[in-house]
């Protein structure tokens, strides 16, 4: 009953948020791209120009941002590969005693069990659950076995994903706060791939709560890989929460999935941002060389190396793009701009509950 009405409390204040935005304000939903490493060349990778730069934001960079930033309540983290940082524990802390942050996610190809699993040991020794309440490995797979090592360029990369996946099972008996998902990114040579891919992991993979399905975006490294049709899409997602529907109704993210799916197809057929964005209000992006933006689509507004974060964020040129992005300028399916985009603003909520009663009702 005190977990509903604190729920509630949150949910209203987040409302009221997405409805403000002062100068100062740090987003409550954060992207920090913690490396620009990694180990694997991903035919989808949409950062891949910016991979493996030797111009990475130094630990006391990220801890001076941190002492910057307010209290803000998810932490994003990306790469390159996360796990590579060998400060990463360190980092994180930074953000869990600074700005308050209880809720982390990280994408993860999975590649590095043992440095995993140090990282993640030292993260939630070090913070008991008021502290660290909630902590997602999000293993990023694009197809079945031989698919994905071919996609990834790595003929190990399923393999050491798989060996990475059994040692969090491990370490979540041990703690809850663990959780473990799937992402796969849909293109349009790899439905079949995905298809039968849920079907493996949900037999495989008994710890694993959630597969995430995302659409490809950005500037990818093989330009010719495009997005999948609707049609397929949606059939796709449908196929996924059918195999995972008995762990979906336990997971409290579950309610909102389907709304974020409506949303995504909502925005792909009509060609535009169907779905008023709060990116630049609710989110924001820090990218590992110091950039800094509204959201991972647009270009960054500025560097930490030459301004600090307000400075940036609070900036003419930070306001004149959110006048574009709030005249619906630009559209995409971004899943982590358009989460909180859907969820804390009451009118899109609203929309999108009746959107997917209309559109699944007989499913
Ligand atoms: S709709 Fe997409 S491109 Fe436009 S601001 Fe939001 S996240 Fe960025």
């Amino acid at each position: 009953m005190m977990g509903t009405i604190k729920r509630i409390i949150r949910h209203l204040k987040m409302f009221m948020r997405s409805r403000s935005r002062k100068a100062r304000q740090t987003p409550p939903f954060l992207v920090v791209f913690i490396n620009s490493v990694c180990n694997l060349t991903c035919e989808h990778c949409f950062y891949w120009k910016n991979l493996n730069q030797r111009n990475d934001l130094e630990v006391e960079e990220f801890e001076k941002l941190s002492l910057e930033l307010g209290n803000f309540e998810h932490l994003n983290l990306s790469g390159g590969e996360p796990f590579i940082h060998k400060q990463f524990a360190q980092i994180v802390q930074f953000f869990i005693d600074n700005n308050g942050v209880k809720e982390v996610y990280v994408p993860t190809n999975a590649y590095f069990t043992e440095r995993t699993e140090k990282q993640l040991r030292q993260l939630l020794k070090a913070n008991t659950p008021e502290q660290l309440s909630l902590f997602v490995c999000e293993i990023s797979l694009d197809g079945t076995q031989a698919f994905h090592d071919e996609f990834r360029g790595n003929p190990k990369s399923f393999s050491k994903a798989m060996e990475t996946y059994d040692m969090l099972a491990e370490l979540q008996k041990e703690d809850s706060r663990l959780q473990i998902h799937c992402i796969s990114t849909a293109t349009d040579t790899n439905m079949k791939e995905i298809w039968d891919l849920t079907e493996f992991l949900y037999e495989r993979c008994p710890a694993m709560d959630h597969h995430n399905l995302a659409i490809i975006r950005g500037d990818r490294k093989d330009p010719s890989l495009q997005g999948p049709s609707l049609n397929q899409y949606e059939d796709l997602y449908q196929h996924i929460a059918k195999v995972w529907k008995a762990k979906e109704e336990e997971r409290y993210g579950s309610i909102v999935e389907p709304m974020l799916q409506w949303g995504k197809l909502k925005v792909i057929s009509e060609e535009k941002q169907s779905i008023s964005c709060t990116a630049g209000n609710m989110t924001g992006v820090v990218y590992a060389n110091g950039d800094v933006s509204l959201c991972e689509i647009h270009e960054p507004i500025g560097n930490l190396r030459d301004n600090t974060f307000f400075e940036i964020w609070d900036s003419k040129k930070a306001n004149m793009l959110r006048a574009e992005i709030e005249a619906k300028k630009c559209h995409c399916t971004t899943e982590v701009f358009l989460w909180p985009s859907i969820v804390y603003q009451p009118i899109e909520l609203m929309r999108a509950f009746f959107g997917i009663r209309n559109k699944w009702k007989n499913q």
